[in-house]
């Protein structure tokens, strides 16, 4: 990292003066609770009792063989509480927030899953919550809505704008500008203004780090390829770091291709986006040429955001990682492999890493070990699946 909060040219804090120093106050924060040997051992307690972690590496033993290439290791974040990665962040903000002394968790949804884990970690602890959410994903993911209000937490419309993703974001910053001693804004990727993209990354360090810690025990040697679909990239970066000091191993982030790069109708950030800045951080951002930013499409809604975390900016930038991008039709048809082939339904996210992964493995040889990271469980997406079957 150079300048303080960058990565390169990525990142920073672009954020209005009055919330800098609430910025500075989770800085210091965060560096002392990643310090504090009880606050450590505790957030891994947690992890463990709560949330079930370790999470297998799962050797796909039937896609393999159909493959006919390289051997395929599932990482099973499906198995975690809430079904999701995101459990891991959450129970880590939330532990940061009870340590600095906050009452009041905040945070925004798209499709629901981070508002989910979010309110049910602040359940655990018994900390207010209130999650801000736009009124047409409210009707769209109806059955999140549910589980937040039956968790206990405060769920608020969002009627501005595209009543979506970035305008409950909006929402939420001006919410924490108000109320910022009593209440932490548990951001739910690798977004936004320093330090959440350094602080998030490491909360989800850990998938990498078990990842590592079984290959190594397993094949005895660190795998050839890593893969993980990217919306804002923290389920990927958490497993690609610790492995970032494997110089052989390759890392591919797969963004939403949607309906085709060409069509215009996709979440793919590398692919259709230039450099700019957004919710704080500057990064790959999909925009028109005034500036303003698109509309994004994706089958997925975890992978539907118009930036990407800053992080994976700097490791494209300098050849760390490579980005592709993996259609909707070709997410579906991996969604419906996985069923078939392991018994495993996997969130049509992670079905764009499958879907990489698996033509991955076809072209290569037996000898090599390709890693995918199984980020969520499909139940919230049976809807969808079947919705667009059916056409
Ligand atoms: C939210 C979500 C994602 C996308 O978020 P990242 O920060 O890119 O990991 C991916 N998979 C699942 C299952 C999700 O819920």
């Amino acid at each position: 990292m150079d300048k303080k909060g960058y990565f390169g040219e990525f990142g920073g804090q672009f954020v209005p003066e009055t919330l800098m120093s609430a910025l500075e106050e989770l800085e210091r924060a965060y560096g002392k609770f990643s310090r504090d040997k009880k606050c450590r051992a505790e957030l891994a307690r947690h992890l463990h009792e709560f949330a079930g972690r370790p999470t297998p590496l799962y050797f796909a033993e039937r896609l393999t063989k159909k493959a006919g290439g390289a051997k395929i290791y599932l990482k099973r974040e499906d198995l975690t509480h809430t079904g999701a990665h995101k459990i891991n962040n959450a129970v880590g903000q939330v532990l940061l927030a009870r340590f600095m002394g906050k009452s009041r968790i905040i945070a925004e949804t798209g499709a629901g899953q981070h508002g989910v884990a979010t309110a049910t970690v602040a359940a655990k602890f018994g900390l207010e919550c209130v999650v801000y959410m736009g009124e047409v994903d409210m009707e769209r993911q109806k059955p999140n809505v549910l589980r937040m209000k039956l968790l206990g937490a405060e769920v608020v419309p969002v009627s501005s704008g595209s009543k979506t993703l970035k305008d409950a974001i909006n929402e939420a910053l001006r919410d924490w500008i108000t109320n910022i001693n009593t209440t932490h804004y548990l951001l739910g990727s690798v977004l936004g203004p320093y330090p959440y993209p350094q602080m998030i990354r490491n909360f989800q360090k850990v998938i990498g780090e078990e990842a590592r810690r079984d290959i190594l025990k397993r094949e005895k040697r660190p795998p050839d390829y890593l893969v993980a679909c990217v919306g804002g990239g923290s389920n990927a970066i958490g497993l690609f770091y610790p492995f970032l000091k494997d110089k052989k191993v390759q890392m591919i982030g797969v963004e939403a291709g949607g309906l085709g790069i060409a069509s215009g109708k996709h979440a793919a950030r590398f692919a259709g986006g230039r450099v700019g800045i957004l919710h704080g951080t500057k990064s790959f951002v999909l925009q028109d040429k005034f500036g303003q930013i698109k509309e994004t499409h994706s089958v997925s809604a975890g992978l539907d955001y118009p930036s990407v975390g800053p992080e994976h900016s700097f490791l494209r930038e300098i050849g760390r990682a490579e980005y592709v991008s993996v259609t909707d039709k070709q997410a579906l048809e991996a969604f419906s492999l996985l069923c078939e082939t392991e018994g495993i339904i996997p969130a049509l996210e992670s079905s764009h890493a499958v879907a990489y992964g698996y033509a991955l493995a076809k072209r290569l040889p037996k000898n090599k070990i390709v890693v995918i990271n199984l980020s969520g469980r499909g139940d919230k997406d049976l809807e969808t699946v079947t919705r667009a079957q059916s056409l």
